[in-house]
Order: structure tokens, then C-alpha cells, then sequence
């Protein structure tokens, strides 16, 4: 039977100066995109800005930048949340300084207040990464591209985390991942010559690597696993309609 639900990126990322014809060339994919910023984000929100039905804006604190960690605000942060059904992209990167921790401790702090998902970036950091999840109690962790051992996939499952995977990942890490807690991504424009994504929300190759590696409807799967996670969030009616109707009709039938 074909698969009439739109690919799924759990984890790309859109400048909030995007332009409406750049939003529009996206297709029908949903697209959870990333921002840097409390201000990026407030910025890709604004009445002016470009709209696209099917794109989730997050709002971030990128560890890797340290402008963005230089300049957070709890209190800006906080009180944002209540109009983003995501955060991100947050977390840890290499070899984390005290100032990526307590920006990360007080991000999972608002979280834990707010019906949120996260999307966490813990690249050299999983061991940190997964002591803060730990610390704090939260229904809607997603660990984008982690390249955890076993081990560690172990830990994080029994934290209740999701895992979004791309196409840069290997076979052997990919396996690891439960297909009842995985979603796909691009993290488009990163690594872009191995996850061959031409364009935020082209998941072909990831899906296909899926498939090979003998999963079977890799996008239903998904999209019921994102339907189980934003009910866990309780992040339903946060969302964009448009997204909520594809949620809505995954879980039918
Ligand atoms: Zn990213």
C-alpha cells in the first residue's frame, strides 16, 4: 500500500531570515527546524516572516555557538516556550565548558515546566549529556544523531529518550536504535555529502538505509512513533494544524 504521509525531518536547520520562496520550495515534508538563538527564533516567528504550514520552528541555544551561550537568558528563554512545541537545537558539544552546562541545566529547567519537545545535540558529550537528562524529569527528549554505544542506547531508553537518525550514521549505530523511539532527519545542511540530503526534509536516504537494514514501514513507524511522543509531551496542540491532521491520520488505520 503507498504511503500517503509526508516525509518526516525531526532535526534540520532553517535560518530565520528564510525567505518565503525558500520555505515554499521545502514540498510537503515537515520540517523541525532549528535555530540557534532566543533571538533567531523570535525573529523566524515574527508577523512579517515567511510561513509554511508544514515547519515546526524550535527555539534554540546552540552549544556550538558561543555567542548564543554568551548571550542566554533563562528568563528570555522561559518565557518563550509557551509559543514553541520544540526546543532546540540545545545540549553539549565536545568537551563541554561550565557555561554549555548551566545553559543545558536551565534549558532542561524550563522544559520541565513547559510541555516541550528538546532536540539534543550531545556530539563528544553523551555521557554529560545523558547525567542531565537524568537530573531532570522529562517526557519529550529527543537525542538527534547519537552515536551512543550500546551502553549508552541502553541508558537513554531507559530515560525515555527518542532518537532522530540521518544518513551519516552507520549501519552499526542504527541498529541500536528501537524502532518504536525513532524518527528521521536531515540535519540539513551538516554533513550534507553523507547524509545526501538536497534540501531540509529530503529523508530518501536515510529511509532507504532503514529499509536495507530490513526495517519495514519505516514512515508510518515514524510518524506513529512522533504521534506516541507528542502525546507523552503533551505537545499536540501546540503544533501547526497541518501538522496535527498528518499526526491525526498516522494513527487511523
Ligand atoms: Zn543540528
Amino acid at each position: 500500500m503507498p504511503c500517503n504521509l509526508p516525509p518526516l525531518d525531526a532535526h534540520a536547520h532553517i535560518a530565520g531570515d528564510v525567505t518565503q520562496a525558500q520555505l515554499d520550495a521545502l514540498g510537503g515534508a515537515v520540517v523541525f527546524a532549528m535555530t540557534r538563538s532566543v533571538n533567531e527564533a523570535r525573529y523566524a516567528l515574527r508577523p512579517a516572516g515567511a510561513v509554511a504550514a508544514n515547519v515546526v520552528w524550535a527555539i534554540g541555544v546552540h552549544p556550538g555557538v558561543p555567542v548564543s551561550l554568551a548571550q542566554h537568558s533563562p528568563e528570555a528563554f522561559a518565557g518563550e516556550l509557551d509559543r514553541f512545541a520544540l526546543a532546540g537545537e540545545v545540549g553539549l558539544a565536545g568537551r563541554s565548558s561550565e557555561t554549555q552546562t548551566n545553559v543545558f541545566r536551565s534549558v532542561l529547567e524550563s522544559a520541565a515546566d513547559h510541555p516541550v519537545l528538546v532536540s539534543v545535540h550531545s556530539a563528544g558529550a553523551r555521557t554529560e549529556v545523558l547525567d542531565e537528562i537524568a537530573r531532570h524529569s522529562l517526557p519529550g527528549v529527543v537525542l538527534h544523531w547519537f552515536n551512543g554505544t550500546q551502553a549508552e542506547f541502553d541508558r537513554a531508553i531507559e530515560l525515555g529518550c527518542w532518537f532522530s537518525v540521518n544518513a551519516a550514521m552507520s549501519d552499526a549505530t542504527l541498529r541500536m536504535v528501537p524502532p518504536d523511539r525513532l524518527l528521521t532527519e536531515t540535519d540539513f545542511p551538516a554533513a550534507r555529502r553523507k547524509t545526501l540530503a538536497a534540501r531540509p526534509g529530503d529523508v530518501r536516504e536515510i529511509e532507504s538505509r532503514l529499509v536495507a537494514l530490513g526495517r519495514t514501514d519505516v514512515r508510518t513507524q515514524v510518524w506513529r512513533n512522533l504521534a506516541s511522543l507528542v502525546e507523552e509531551a503533551g505537545v499536540m496542540t501546540k503544533l501547526p494544524s497541518a501538522v496535527q491532521q498528518v499526526i491525526h491520520s498516522a494513527t487511523q488505520g
